[in-house]
């Protein structure tokens, strides 16, 4: 395929943000599309070159790429800089600058292929040390040299790892749905293929096995060492009274740990191919770099691999071995250097509570019980890798006795898990079958929420210079966006606003993104990406924010009264795994139901669950109803 009518489908995705069109564009495109060169272009629509979890970086210096264009054009590198301040984005300036060519025949004649420019953009992102700058700026002239105006901009975009078409996965798998679903229905292919993204987290092995074998290739997927997989989501209740109504009166509670979530991967240490340990984080950022001491220690604890187990990873007391607070832990986070002070400095354990992966293979599919029994019976405890503390639990005596200790030994409340024969690990996918159950406070929600935030207000007086207050919002999973919930101006002290201001300044935009529903002008738009945590004194039907707009009542979203900043960055979560509005939505009811006491009906006309494990709310895409 030439990389011409590929920047042609990327002009048709830029031109609408419904999510509608974009799958009918994406999915026509698709079926033209040669099949070994599908898995590219679906890596190349998200301005990739590898399924995220690689960590494969495009992102060229912006200096470099002035420089190739500087030199493909013919003009000096000052020239450039100076039309960029104006036009705020290098690959406008280049295709504007390419539109003026007057080059030699052969030039700009559109004859880059797919592959071609997929393997100079590897070679641009692969080049390191002595002269790969003079390496970069030479691929990446000779790709502006034989493009046409459009391809320029978009070489442009990609190199600099600023493509941003604001095309989600999700919408890929819809389009991939689309295009390959054959006999199958729409809505069950589209099910399957996102079943099998939570298992591969590889959208191009996900495109290539659909193309040639429709649905059906979708079967092979499975967990592998290496590839991380989705991680399994809680529901919460307010009550453990609650827990184990939904639980059918029995369940195990664990401790719930505050820390990072890690999924390890450990190969087999047997036989000649043994491959490195890799740990990645709940958004499946490879983090193995910053827990050595967790790597060493993995394949000894695990009988020799191979395993994928899931745990969370907690700061500790090296003297009491007791838990201490979060914070410490994400001082360890995004580190490149001091890695062994730090290891000294905040030691830290892994506490698992699954087993994804034995030697006997996936286990994905078992019951929770037989899953913990295999991870119990694998592990050798150690100093760095032990088990979550747990209990069965039939009675709310013993649930609160157990849920007090947990708070004593310094966790935030417990997690529940069903022990039902239906509760296989469901990859990607919040339900009922784990449930959170945290501390609660008094005047205050049930528990924290995480927003995204999308605008900035400039800040006045002592604040000015920095942002004085931030515009959040929830995620609403059905369509993709991202609605309104509150404005935030508590909790921050000068110091992290300073710093707030500082990490946000690169995702200012002039616009607000298509996926931002808002009915309010902030001062900066923002891209959305930073989630903070944020605790709020209860949730309001508002005629102004946008976050679950007519669950409740029409021409109203919630609002949260009161919001302020918890103190807590939650750089481990993306921006779709913000609160939903439907997990609002439980909230807002959880709320009526405490105010009016416990047999007062959640929203007047819902009837009530008929299944203790049954979800009350409106339907979530992916969301899970045993
Ligand atoms: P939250 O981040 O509040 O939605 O709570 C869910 C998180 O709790 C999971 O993603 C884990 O990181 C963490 N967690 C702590 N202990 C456990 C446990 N025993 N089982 C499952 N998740 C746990």
């Amino acid at each position: 395929m030439l990389f011409r009518e590929l920047a042609e489908i990327f002009t048709g995705l830029e031109a609408t943000s419904k999510r509608l069109e974009l799958r009918q564009t994406l999915s026509e495109a698709f079926r033209r599309v040669p099949v070994p060169e599908l898995p590219l272009i679906l890596y190349l629509l998200q301005g990739q070159l590898r399924p995220e979890y690689e960590g494969v970086e495009l992102g060229m210096a912006d200096s470099l790429a002035r420089k190739a264009l500087a030199l493909a054009v013919g003009r000096p590198e000052e020239d450039i800089a100076e039309l960029v301040r104006s036009s705020g984005d290098l690959g406008d300036t280049a295709e504007s600058l390419l539109r003026q060519r007057t080059g030699p025949p052969g030039q700009g004649t559109g004859e880059l292929s797919v592959t071609g420019v997929y393997d100079a953009l590897q070679a641009i992102a692969s080049s390191t040390g002595e002269g790969s700058q003079e390496e970069k700026v030479r691929r990446l002239r000779e790709l502006l040299d034989a493009g046409t105006p459009i391809e320029a901009k978009y070489l442009v975009r990609l190199v600099l790892g600023k493509l941003r078409l604001g095309v989600k996965e999700m919408t890929l798998l819809d389009a991939l749905a689309d295009a390959f679903r054959g006999e199958t229905g729409f809505k069950e292919a589209r099910a399957e293929a996102e079943a099998a993204f939570n298992v591969s987290s590889d959208l191009g092995e996900i495109a290539g096995r659909m193309a040639e074998h429709g649905v059906e290739g979708l079967r092979g997927i499975t967990a592998q060492v290496g590839k991380p997989i989705r991680p399994m989501l809680a529901e919460r209740e307010a009550s453990l009274e609650e827990v184990l109504e939904r639980m059918d009166g029995s369940c195990a509670l664990e401790y719930k740990y505050d820390g990072l979530r890690l999924q390890a991967h450990v190969p087999s240490t047997r036989g000649t191919q043994a491959g490195t340990v890799r740990l990645f984080s709940r958004r499946l950022e490879d983090v193995s770099s910053q827990f050595p001491e967790i790597l060493a220690a993995l394949p000894d604890a695990l009988g020799g691999g191979p395993a994928i187990v899931e745990g969370e990873c907690v700061p500790i007391d090296p003297v009491t071995g007791e838990l201490r607070p979060f914070q410490e832990i994400s001082r360890r986070r995004g580190r490149k250097y001091e890695l062994e002070r730090m290891q000294e400095e905040v030691p830290v354990r892994l506490l698992l509570f699954d087993l994804l992966l034995s030697s006997e293979g996936p286990t994905l599919a078992q019951p929770y019980p037989e899953r913990r029994a295999r991870l119990e019976r694998l592990l050798r405890p150690s100093e760095r890798i032990g088990l979550a503390t747990r209990e069965l639990v039939h009675d709310l005596s013993s649930s609160e006795r157990f849920f007090q200790q947990a708070l004593a030994d310094g966790c935030e409340g417990v997690m529940a898990k069903s022990l039902a024969e239906g509760s296989s690990y469901r990859a990607g996918t919040r339900g009922f079958w784990w449930i959170k159950y945290k501390r609660e406070y008094t005047h205050e929600l049930a528990d924290t929420i995480d927003g995204v935030v999308v605008g900035a207000y400039r800040g006045r007086g002592r604040r000015a210079g920095r942002y004085g207050a931030l515009l959040l919002a929830a995620y609403d999973p059905g369509t993709g966006r991202f609605p309104t919930l509150c404005k935030l101006g508590t909790g921050f002290d000068d110091a992290t606003l300073e710093d707030l201001t500082r990490r946000l300044a690169g995702d200012e935009r002039k616009g607000p993104d298509p996926s931002v529903v808002s009915t309010l002008e902030p001062d900066v738009w923002l891209e959305p990406r930073l989630v903070l945590e944020v605790r709020g004194a209860e949730l309001t039907l508002s005629p102004i924010h946008r976050a679950g707009d007519g669950l409740v009542r029409p021409g109203y979203g919630f609002a949260l009264r009161f919001p302020r900043f918890t103190g807590r960055l939650r750089e481990d979560k993306g921006p779709e795994e913000a609160t939903t509005v439907r997990e609002l939505l439980r909230l807002y009811q959880t709320q009526v139901r405490r105010m009016e006491g416990p047999e007062a009906g959640t929203d007047p006309g819902r009837p009530a669950p008929r299944h203790p494990r049954e979800r009350r709310g409106t339907g979530e895409a992916g969301a899970e109803s045993p």
